[in-house]
Formats: structure tokens, sequence, C-alpha cells
């Protein structure tokens, strides 16, 4: 970056962020090129910081104005954050430091800028939060309101896909996967970070569910959405991780088939708890525990693609090729930037934006090939 401030490309360099909260001493002397640090704390004020920097005014603190909010995922898709911060405490995670406990944002707020994506042409709402279910349980009652908020988004009517992410496994509750199950706008679709199958790393994380609760909720979901796609995170090498607490997680990982998985090595974040655990796992190990998951989630994912030659989906176009010859698209099964995307030949005119049908066809590594039809 300061070879374009140098060139005079760049005039002002702006950084914001969590590292900035932090960090800011020491990336204020490794880092003098940068004209202005915002932290995440500061975000309400961020214009005036702005201001101050160009030694300007203006009347209105407006960034935080719906109306303009810039989207950057496209022209169909937004992502909708409804609550801020985590009071879970896992052991392993700084994020309750660095962005402070669980706070709901109020409903009519949410609702209010759901409806302003949706006037702009956004078809597809992701519900983002670090702890998406327990929405609402500071603000209004303990048992959350995560379904009657999506309830309510449901009733937008531009809106056609919902989708809500990381979802705490021990708040998805019944009237959820209910609500999930007998909806025609939310995805079946289910981000469950689980980190772990063995009881004593689980205890050790501070997760507040054991192997034996995760696995009843899979089937669970499995049983009532038999269409219902599962997506974890998992975490090895954690420290105290033995070879058979490592064997359990593979069996599980094995046994269950996620439809989609993502697999962490352990790594150490400052100030927390498990960077003072005993028990940390060398390198190396950390690394071939990864590719061990890796490689068996890679042959399950080949095998759960393979099973949807032949079936028909709703897809959202997105994207077309530069040489026209393809759109690429996604279905429900798919979140955009996380999982893969579907494949279509241009066979008929269509618009960035438009919902199709389409058969599949063919697979690829990690996405799909589909037919108009
Ligand atoms: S891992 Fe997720 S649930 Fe746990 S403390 Fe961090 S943000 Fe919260």
């Amino acid at each position: 970056m300061s070879v374009y401030k140098e060139s005079g490309k760049c005039k002002y360099l702006v950084a914001m962020g969590c590292l900035v909260k932090r960090y800011k001493e020491e990336l204020e002397k490794s880092m003098p090129e940068v004209d202005l640090w915002i932290s995440l704390d500061e975000y309400d004020n961020f214009w005036i910081k702005i201001e101050q920097m160009l030694k300007i005014s203006s009347p209105k603190n407006d960034l935080l104005d719906y109306e303009k909010r810039v989207i950057t995922t496209g022209d169909t898709t937004a992502y909708l954050k409804i609550a801020e911060g985590c009071s879970n405490y896992c052991t392993y995670c700084a994020i309750p430091q660095i962005r402070g406990k669980f706070v709901s944002r109020p409903m009519e707020d949410i609702l209010k800028e759901a409806n302003k994506l949706a006037d702009k042409g956004i078809k597809e709402i992701i519900v983002i939060a670090q702890d998406t279910t327990k929405y609402g349980t500071d603000l209004y009652d303990k048992n959350g309101k995560l379904p009657e908020l999506l309830s309510k988004l449901e009733k937008i009517e531009k809106i056609k896909w919902i989708r809500f992410l990381y979802a705490y496994p021990e708040s998805i509750t019944d009237e959820l996967i209910e609500l999930v199950k007998n909806s025609n706008k939310i995805c079946h679709y289910f981000d469950i970070p689980i980190q772990h199958r063995s009881d004593q790393i689980l205890k050790r994380m501070n997760r507040k569910t054991t192997g034996e609760d995760i696995e009843n909720l899979i089937k669970k979901i499995r049983k009532e959405i038999p269409d219902a796609i599962i997506r974890t995170s998992l975490i090895v090498g954690f420290p105290g991780e033995t070879e058979e607490d490592f064997e359990e997680l593979y069996s599980f990982v094995e046994k269950t088939g996620f439809d989609k998985l993502g697999v962490f090595a352990y790594s150490i974040e400052e100030g927390t708890p498990a960077a003072k655990m005993d028990g940390q796992i060398h390198f190396n190990t950390k690394k071939a525990r990864r590719n061990k998951i890796m490689s068996l989630q890679q042959k399950i994912s080949n095998i759960n693609l393979k099973s949807k030659i032949g079936n028909t989906y709703e897809v959202l176009i997105e994207n077309i090729t530069a040489d026209g010859k393809y759109y690429m698209a996604r279905s429900y099964m798919d979140v955009p930037e996380m999982d893969g995307v579907c494949w279509i030949k241009n066979s008929k005119s269509l618009k960035i934006g438009q919902f199709a049908k389409c058969k599949i066809v063919d697979v690829l590594e990690y996405d799909l090939i589909g037919e108009l039809i």
C-alpha cells in the first residue's frame, strides 16, 4: 500500500476491523503509512473520524443509513447481520474479547433493513451473527427469537431465499427445525459448527454440547428434512487431543457424511484459555490430522455430489461466463463463496437474479453441471 501512497494513486489509507482494536499500538508502529485506524467499537463514529481526517464537515452522519448501504455481494444476495459479539467463550476463540458480549439488533431494525434490501432487488438474504441461534436471548426472551425473526423475513414478498449461518448446535430447537421444514423460502441448509465429537475435547473447548447431543441433532434434522444440507466445521489438534479423540472424530465424519465440511488445524489465539493449556500438539501432527479428514471429506463430497445427478433444482442465476457459454448459478445447497456452484449451459436467455429450473447432468470436484429445463 505504501507504494500506492508514494505514487500518489492512493491519497488516504484507512484500516478498520478487529485487529485494530487488539493491536493498534503495534500496527501504528509497523504501518506508519496508514492515516486513520478505526476499531470495531468506533464504527458508529466512522464518518466523524473520516471528516476529522479530511478536515471537512458534513451535517449528517449517514453511513449507517440502510438506503446507502453498499452491497458487496452482488445484485442478488446480501448478508443481514442480526447480532454482534458472542457470550459462549469457547476456550480457543478470541471473538468475545474482541467483539464483546452477544448483543442482538432490535427486530424492527433488522426487518427495516431487509425490506430495503428487497426493494433494491435482493432475492436471497443470508442471516448472520457470531451465534445466530441465540438471536433475541439478550433482548427479548431467554428461549431466543430466531424462528420469529425468520417467519417475519419470510413475509417480505420480494425475498425468495433466506438462509441462516453459524447455528450453535445446542440452540437448534425443534421449533426452528419445524419452521425450516415447512418453509418454502428458508433454505433446507444447516450450517452447524460442531468443532469436535470427543466429549473430553468438547469440554476443554467449553462447548455446551456433548458428542451424543450433536449426533442426535443431526439424526433429527435428517429425519425431519431428508433433503437438508448439513455443513460443519471442525478443529483438529486442539490441546490434549489424543489419537483416540482424533479417531473418534474421524469415524464420526465417516459415518455422518456431512454434505459440506471445513477443517482447521488448531492455532493459538493470544489471550485465550486454550493458548495456555497443556498438551499442545505438534504442528506436523495437527497438519497430518487435518489432511486425513480433508481427504476423507473429499471422497464423501464426491459421493454426495454424484447422488444429485438426475435431480432437478431451482437455481438462482448469478453470473455468465465471459464467452457467454455458461451461466453460473446456485441451488439451495450452496452458500456463496463457501460452497460450490452449478454451471449451466446457456441454452436460453436468462437474466442475472432470475430463478430457473435445471437438471443435474454431471459433477466436478465441488461443483454441479446442469441443463436448463
Ligand atoms: S467459536 Fe463461535 S461460539 Fe465460540 S466463542 Fe467464538 S464466536 Fe462464540
